[in-house]
């Protein structure tokens, strides 16, 4: 099955569970399994977090813009923001790295968003935004 969709949601952290369950409901015709459920919920939930939190340092004026298509069975989603943007990749994705130690951040997002993943990319702009993408 073929198919896809855009949304955009401003950053509010009530927004993360409605991102969850827009995704739950687009992929709900391929009757995935719980483990497959928990895993994709896991991936978007960090994903819009990290936008809400960091991406706009909890400002609620920014917007969030969630795509996701499917092909066949093939799963891929973009979570993009408008934000500050990551400086250095690559040291942001080491596991326990996190720029927000003082607000109990574990920083283990995008290691658990990685490790869900079957594919799984950051771009980054710094004073631009950011895009996560994860197929599955
Ligand atoms: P945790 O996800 O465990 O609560 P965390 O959010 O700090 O902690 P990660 O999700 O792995 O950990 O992100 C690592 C770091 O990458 C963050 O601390 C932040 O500095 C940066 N980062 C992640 N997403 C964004 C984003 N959308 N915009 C700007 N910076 C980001
Ligand atoms: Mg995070």
């Amino acid at each position: 099955m073929n198919n896809e969709m855009h949304l955009q949601f401003p950053a509010k952290s009530i927004n993360e569970s409605f991102a969850r369950l827009v995704i739950i409901g687009f992929i709900a015709p391929l009757d995935p399994n719980a483990q497959e459920l928990n895993e994709i919920k896991t991936i978007v939930s960090e994903g819009v977090t990290n936008a809400i939190i960091h991406g706009y340092e909890d400002n609620e004026d920014g917007m969030i813009d969630m795509k996701a298509t499917l092909v066949g069975r093939r799963l891929r989603v973009t979570i993009q923001d408008f934000g500050k943007g990551i400086e250095n990749i690559e040291l942001a994705k080491q596991p326990l790295y996190t720029t927000k130690q003082e607000e109990e951040r574990s920083g283990l997002g995008f290691m658990i968003m990685e490790s869900f993943s079957d594919q799984f990319e950051v771009h980054s702009e710094v004073g631009v935004g950011t895009v996560v993408s994860f197929e599955k």
